[in-house]
């Protein structure tokens, strides 16, 4: 038997939630494809786990509509959206062997012995965890208990994997490979995953889409490159890319009404250029040099291989903005305003 979930595109209209008067989600509408692995990205506090608990059924809208599939889900129970949940904290059971948790949602639902069991050597083989079946919890790592975690989400065979923060637990290199994992697991089952994360790797990485929230709203919904490349707000152009976007004030670029934005791998030192600026600090991280300047009241910083020659705090450089990699945002709304 494969792993084969049914059709299950989420459908998110006007969906708002406040709490007790805070604004948590204001108004979201997101149309997330059947199969999509849709990642829910913003700061802390912006609604993101709000709005994936509303379709985990764990939050009732204030108003708005959440259907899956075809079918609205605003008054169905939790247990019965066909919604998987995976949360950063694993909720094992400890008294149980790694089998035992993986199997316990399919004992739930009167599934055989003989079937569960296969099922749950299945799911463990999928995320390797074969050797691990007869241990506790307790005598895990960190990572291969969320393995577990997910492991028991995987044999319930939702349409839908609501999956919030789940790495956030996880040294840095585990969470390198458990990335690496649950894109291999998407590809693999015929779920929709959603997932939430704070951390833009993760975002860039994973997703084949990305919703950027902030303060409950919806900024922009595109592909990782999109909202990359071509950031619908100031919000989103410093959100994603490390360091984030240099955006300059009116006039100090071009002779318009715009705010510019420029990547710093874009920005470049150009001694002949008349924009002068003193360097603040050199960063060299190995791989790559950070210089930082001021421009008037704003900081810059130029991103150089580190092959090329670094100047040092004191220089005086010139800068040089390539036409074709700057982003105009409207100065009031903050919106791109360029093509
Ligand atoms: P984080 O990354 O810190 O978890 P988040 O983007 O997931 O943040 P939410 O947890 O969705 O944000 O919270 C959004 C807003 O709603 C916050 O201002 C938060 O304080 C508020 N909020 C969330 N849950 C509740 C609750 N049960 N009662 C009252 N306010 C809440």
């Amino acid at each position: 038997m494969s792993y084969c979930a049914p059709v299950a595109a989420v459908r998110l209209t006007s969906l708002t939630k406040t709490f007790d008067g805070v604004m948590a989600v204001d108004g979201v509408s997101l149309d997330i494809a059947d199969h999509d692995f849709m990642i829910l990205l913003g700061p802390s506090g912006c609604g993101k786990s709000t709005l994936l608990r509303m379709i985990a059924g764990l939050e009732d809208p204030t108003s708005g509509d959440v259907a899956i599939g075809d079918v609205r889900v605003n008054d169905v129970e939790p247990k019965e959206r066909d919604v998987a949940m995976v949360f950063q904290s694993y909720a094992l059971y400890p008294h149980k062997t790694v089998q035992a948790n993986i199997e316990f949602p399919l004992k739930v639902r009167g599934v055989a012995k003989m079937e569960r069991a296969e099922e749950a050597r299945r799911a463990a083989a999928t995320l390797g965890l074969t050797e691990f079946l007869d241990r506790k919890p307790g005598q895990l790592s960190g990572g291969q208990r969320q393995r577990v975690a997910l492991a028991r989400a995987i044999v319930r065979r939702p349409a839908v994997f609501c999956m919030d923060e789940p790495l956030s637990n996880l040294d840095a290199k585990l969470r390198g490979e458990t990335r690496a994992e649950l894109v291999a697991l998407h590809a693999r089952l015929a779920s929709t995953f959603v997932y939430v994360t704070h951390d833009q790797v993760e975002a860039m990485t994973m997703g084949t889409h990305v919703a950027v929230m902030s303060r409950g709203r919806l900024e922009q919904v595109g592909t990782p490159q999109e909202v990359y490349a071509r950031p619908a707000s100031v919000f989103v152009a410093q959100f994603i890319g490390t360091p984030p976007m240099n955006v300059l004030p009116v006039g100090v670029v071009l002779d318009r009404n715009v705010l510019v934005g420029i990547r710093p791998e874009h920005l470049e030192l150009d001694p002949s250029s008349t924009v002068r600026t003193t360097v603040t600090l050199v960063e060299h991280l190995g791989h790559e040099t950070l210089v930082h300047a001021r421009l008037g009241d704003t900081s810059v910083v130029v991103r150089l291989d580190a092959i090329e020659a670094a100047p040092s705090v004191g220089d005086d450089v010139g800068l040089t903005f390539p036409e074709q990699h700057l982003h105009l945002f409207d100065p009031e709304t903050t919106r791109r305003v360029d093509g």
